[in-house]
């Protein structure tokens, strides 16, 4: 005989796993999802058993680095065979063969996000997209832009397996400028985008033209441009360096995907705007007022 007290909190906790539950989907990645599994033991059940949950696998720094084909595999064995999305951003260590075993396992996954993943190659790729294109089932979505070594052939072959729905892309194209195989990113330059012409003039990877390294609007020779703190030779738009937040020193703002360099600057004043210096400014010596050294 269950005492009142416990059918109460066995109640709580049925009516606290369906929020839970309700809430988990939405969770950005895989990263927040296994956090929540620390929460307590019958969460961590909760979490492991709900095959819904598992079905869209995003995983990206910091977890990036620590995914291996095995753990890869063992993630995705919880869809039970549901798997939709993979998105795994720059996971350096998963190779053809692991990809290939959650393939195998998973035929109804339609999209598949590989950016970075350098560990895997054309070859790999193109045998999971031809083994999905089985009994009407075909891949929608594929970015694979930082995975070494496509060629026309591979992107021509590709393509005849893709899904040619409406809204199904794929992140390499042939740049007209340079003919290589490159990501093209879209300008949100209105005049770019007008519709009587029939290519905008802006079209062509990184390399042929340059662009913000923020919003990746193309910028002529009479847009301004500012510098950016990330050297590579980014450059970013007068607006989007406009909102950046900017090293205290030099006044250089690094675009978001390099925001990781900033060096915080510790602070008593809880008032104080949280403030940056650049990686520039903090291994310069002297420049520095942290770091001068004062002896003489
Ligand atoms: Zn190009
Ligand atoms: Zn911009
Ligand atoms: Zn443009
Ligand atoms: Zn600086
Ligand atoms: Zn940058």
């Amino acid at each position: 005989m269950k005492t009142e007290e416990e059918e109460e909190e066995e109640e709580e906790w049925r009516s606290a796993r369906e929020v839970l539950l309700i809430v988990l989907p939405y969770l950005p990645s895989l990263f927040e999802l296994l956090s929540m599994t620390r929460v307590s033991r019958s969460l961590r059940d909760a979490i492991r058993d709900e095959t819904a949950l598992w079905t869209n696998i995003v995983v990206e720094p910091p977890l990036s680095s620590r995914l291996t084909d095995d753990i890869l595999s063992d993630i995705t064995s919880k869809s039970a065979g549901k798997l939709k999305t993979l998105i795994l951003r720059r996971c350096l260590r998963v190779t053809d063969t692991g990809l290939r075993r959650v393939v195998d396992s998973n035929p109804l996954i339609t999209k598949i996000i590989v950016p970075g993943c350098s560990g895997l190659t054309p070859e790999g790729i193109m045998e999971c997209v031809v083994s999905l294109s089985k009994n009407n089932h075909k891949v929608e979505t594929l970015h694979i832009n930082g995975v070494n070594g496509f060629t026309k052939q591979h992107l021509s072959a590709l393509l005849t397996y893709l899904s040619s729905s409406e809204g199904a892309t794929i992140d390499l194209e042939v740049c007209p400028k340079c003919d290589e195989i490159r990501m093209i990113p879209a300008c949100s330059r209105e005049s770019c985008n007008l519709k009587q012409t029939n290519e905008r003039k802006c079209r062509g990877c990184w390399l042929c033209i340059p662009r913000c390294a923020e919003c990746s609007v193309c910028l002529g020779p009479d847009t301004e441009s500012q510098e950016a703190a990330c050297g590579n030779d980014d450059v970013l738009c007068l607006e989007c360096w406009l909102v950046l937040p900017k090293c205290r020193f030099c006044n250089k703002p690094y675009c978001t995907n390099h925001s990781s360099r900033r060096h915080e600057i510790a602070t008593t004043d809880a008032a104080a705007r949280p403030s940056f210096e650049c990686e520039a400014c903090y291994y310069r010596a002297g420049t520095n007022p942290y770091e001068v050294d004062y002896q003489i």
